[in-house]
C-alpha cells in the first residue's frame, strides 16, 4: 500500500519530464536543431525535480525548481544568446514569421501549455517571479484591487511598441530587441519590487499589470492539471485560503471558482490542510 503511494507521487514527475522531453526530441528532429533538444531537456529535467520534491514535501522544492529556469532563461538565453522572451520578443519573431525559440517558448509555456499545466509557469519558471518571491509578502497582507485591466493596457503597448518598430522600418532590429529585453526586464523588477512594497503582496504584478496573463488565463481555465478539494474531507476552517498568494477559492471544485485561473500549482494550501482534503 505504502509503495503504491509512493510510485503515485512519482508518476506527475516523470509524466511531465517524459512531455518536455517528446517536445525536446520532436522539434530537435525537425528543426535540425541540437539547441531544442538540451533547452527542453534542461527545462524539463528542472520542473520534474521541483514537482519530484513537492510530492516529497521539501519545503523549497517549488523554489528550486523556480531558480534553475528562472536563471537559465534569463542568463543563459536573454543576456548571453540575446534572445528576446518577453512580450515584445513574441511578437517580434511572430512578425518576422520565424517560428523559432521565443515563439516556441510562448506556445509550450504560456498557449498551449497552461491547458495542461495551468499556472505552472508561473509558479515554476518565471524569471520574474523569481525575484519577487524573494520578497516579505508571500501572502498577500491587503485585500485584492481590482485593477485586472493594468494587463490589457501593458499586453497592447507591447503590440504597439514592437508594430511601430516594424512600420517604421528601423534598422538593427535585433539589437534594438536584445535592449527592450534589458530595459522591459529592469521596468518588470521595479514596478514588481515596488507593486508587492505598496501592496504588501508579492505577486501584485502578476495579478494586475503582466501581459502575459493575457494568454496564460483563458488558456488555464481548462487546465486539466488543478487543485481539487475533496469536500467530504473538508471541515472549512479555512487554513488552505489564508497561505494562498494567489487569493483563489480552492475549496470551490467549479472551474469559475473565484480567481480560478491565478493558481500558479504552488501546493501552499494542500500543505496547510489539517485533513489532507486538498490534491
Ligand atoms: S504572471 Fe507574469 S510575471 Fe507573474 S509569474 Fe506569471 S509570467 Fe511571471
Ligand atoms: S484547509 Fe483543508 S479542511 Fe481547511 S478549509 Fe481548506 S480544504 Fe477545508
Ligand atoms: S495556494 Fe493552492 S490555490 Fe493558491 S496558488 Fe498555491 S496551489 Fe493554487
Amino acid at each position: 500500500m505504502k509503495k503504491a503511494a509512493e510510485i503515485k507521487k512519482i508518476i506527475w514527475p516523470v509524466l511531465l519530464w517524459l512531455v518536455f522531453e517528446s517536445i525536446a526530441v520532436t522539434l530537435w528532429l525537425t528543426k535540425q536543431n541540437l539547441f531544442y533538444l538540451f533547452n527542453f531537456t534542461y527545462i524539463g529535467t528542472s520542473v520534474a525535480i521541483g514537482i519530484f520534491l513537492v510530492q516529497f514535501r521539501y519545503q523549497h522544492a517549488r523554489r528550486v525548481a523556480q531558480l534553475l529556469v528562472g536563471t537559465y532563461m534569463l542568463v543563459y538565453l536573454g543576456l548571453l544568446s540575446h534572445e528576446n522572451m518577453q512580450m515584445e520578443g513574441f511578437w517580434y519573431y511572430l512578425f518576422t514569421g520565424v517560428f523559432e525559440a521565443a515563439t516556441i517558448h510562448y506556445a509550450v509555456a504560456k498557449i498551449f501549455g497552461p491547458l495542461v499545466f495551468g499556472r505552472g509557469w508561473c509558479g515554476y519558471a518565471c524569471w520574474t517571479a523569481m525575484i519577487l518571491d524573494f520578497l516579505p509578502y508571500k501572502v498577500p497582507q491587503k485585500p485584492r484591487k481590482k485593477w485586472g485591466a493594468v494587463r490589457y493596457i501593458t499586453f497592447v503597448l507591447s503590440f504597439v511598441f514592437v508594430s511601430a518598430l516594424f512600420l517604421a522600418q528601423v534598422n538593427h532590429m535585433e539589437r534594438i530587441m536584445f535592449w527592450a529585453f534589458l530595459i522591459g526586464n529592469g521596468l518588470y523588477y521595479m514596478v514588481g519590487i515596488a507593486l508587492a512594497f505598496v501592496l504588501q503582496d508579492n505577486r501584485a504584478f502578476c495579478k494586475y499589470v503582466c501581459p502575459i496573463t493575457v494568454f496564460l488565463k483563458p488558456m488555464s481555465y481548462f487546465s486539466l492539471l488543478r487543485i481539487r478539494c475533496d469536500e467530504s474531507k473538508c471541515i472549512s476552517c479555512g487554513k488552505c485560503k489564508r497561505v494562498c498568494p494567489m487569493d483563489v477559492d480552492m475549496t470551490d471544485n467549479s472551474r469559475k471558482r473565484e480567481n480560478g485561473t491565478e493558481c500558479i500549482l504552488c501546493f501552499e494550501c494542500a500543505k496547510v490542510c489539517p485533513k489532507g482534503a486538498l490534491k
